[in-house]
């Protein structure tokens, strides 16, 4: 693997560059500009070297189809602004498109190409899709650290096709990762919540023998307390998980690692309901879980303090909403005054964690901070991410 400013020969070429704009949206405004902000030092440097640059991106999950809710736009504009440049956004279709009609206008040196997710090729890999795409540029350089667990043709299959590299950020995310991973203190707690159960779970299972607590929270928690046999009524939840929980609980017997899940949370009828404290035997049929409860709160906190190392992933419910915000602040806000009071190394990874933490201006008592949530989860397991054996 080879960052980009170890190649003297990029002047005047034409970059292929794959980042991670995908920023939370709120009613087409970003709320939280942080993985933009951490690549504009790559793209700089890509300028400053008179590279023309043809930026691939994704955002949010439009499953292969076109959906106009998930455009590029507002990340187009807020990147021209950064920037102080014209950013050209591509709408045309990309097997549709050339090289020379991409940078029609010869001032334009940077454009940036239409959600990469609206083609169902890229999730598949497509090795006809990458080819395309490498047809349009004379390097490759991933700057996507936090997409590179993904095998997609953008993150993947491209190598195949282009001399390729990593960029300045993704560099710096494996270096700091690699410091955290061999000069880790004990006892480390990881904190694992947030949405995307599917991706997340499997790594728990992996994470087992290399932490003393793994406490799952948020939508991560749901199918434990299913598998507990409680009702979990409108929950968000993932369809036959009771076999993979069922190995966690028992590989985290016989590794000493405590698993730690809700004792009490918060239910609503619906995103917007009005917020009920409950023990987890009393949820409704018609109740969803949002939060966390108090109690839960009090036994996390206890942990942190007894954390030499904390590691977090996941809100602990849906933030978004300030009425089911209070567990995931809390849990920010005992690791800051801790932080502060040099009792514990932070490290804190996810593109929602990351945004809430910035929103409580904490991010300084992170003692780091990835935007990425899944990729580093993978990272910490030890897998070797598709994105890098791509590289390597
Ligand atoms: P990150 O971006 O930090 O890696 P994820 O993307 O996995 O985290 O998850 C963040 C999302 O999880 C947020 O949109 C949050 O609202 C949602 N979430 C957390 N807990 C719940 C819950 N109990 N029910 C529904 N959504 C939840
Ligand atoms: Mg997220």
């Amino acid at each position: 693997m080879r960052s980009i400013t170890e190649d003297p020969n990029i002047s005047n070429k034409t970059i292929l560059l794959r980042l991670d704009l995908n920023v939370p949206l709120v009613n087409g405004k970003i709320t939280d500009t942080t993985r933009i902000d951490k690549i504009i030092p790559t793209l700089k440097y890509l300028i400053k070297q008179n590279s023309k640059i043809i930026i691939l991106s994704h955002i949010g999950r439009p499953k292969g189809k076109i959906v106009k809710t998930l455009s590029l736009k507002p990340i187009c504009k807020y990147l021209e602004k950064k920037l102080n440049k014209i950013v050209d956004l591509v709408t045309k279709n990309i097997n549709e498109i050339s090289n020379e009609k991409l940078f029609d206008n010869l001032n334009e040196k940077i454009v940036l190409l239409e959600n990469i997710r609206f083609y169902f090729e890229e999730e598949k890999n497509d090795s006809n899709f990458a080819k395309q795409l490498s047809r349009l540029a004379d390097i490759y350089v991933n700057d996507a650290f936090s997409c590179s667990h993904r095998p997609h043709a953008s993150i993947d299959k491209i190598t195949k096709f282009l001399p390729s590299y990593i960029g300045l950020q993704f560099d710096q995310e494996i270096g700091a990762l690699k410091k955290i991973t061999s000069e880790i203190k004990k006892p480390i707690s990881c904190i694992i919540g947030g949405s995307k159960i599917s991706t997340k779970i499997e790594v728990i299972k992996n994470l087992i023998s290399k932490f003393d607590n793994i406490i799952i929270v948020g939508g991560m928690a749901n199918n434990i307390i299913k598998f507990m046999g409680h009702d979990i009524g409108k929950s968000l939840q993932e369809n036959k998980s009771d076999n993979i929980i069922r190995e966690i609980f028992s590989l985290a017997k016989t590794k000493d690692c405590k698993i730690i899940y809700p004792e009490d949370i918060v239910v609503a009828k619906d995103l917007n309901g009005i917020p009920q404290i409950k023990e987890i035997n009393e949820i409704s049929q018609n109740e969803m879980i949002l939060d966390i409860g108090p109690k839960t709160i009090n036994i996390i906190k206890n942990l942190i303090d007894n954390s030499n190392t904390i590691l977090w992933n996941g809100p602990a419910g849906y933030f978004e909403n300030p009425k089911f915000a209070n567990g995931s602040i809390q849990i920010a806000e005992k690791i800051i005054q801790n932080n502060k009071a040099k009792k514990v190394y932070a490290v804190a990874g996810g593109g929602d964690t990351v945004s809430l933490i910035n929103s409580l201006n904490g991010i300084n008592n992170f003692d780091f901070v990835s935007t990425a949530g899944g990729a580093f989860l993978e990272y910490l397991e030890g897998k070797e991410l598709p994105g890098i054996k791509a590289l390597n």
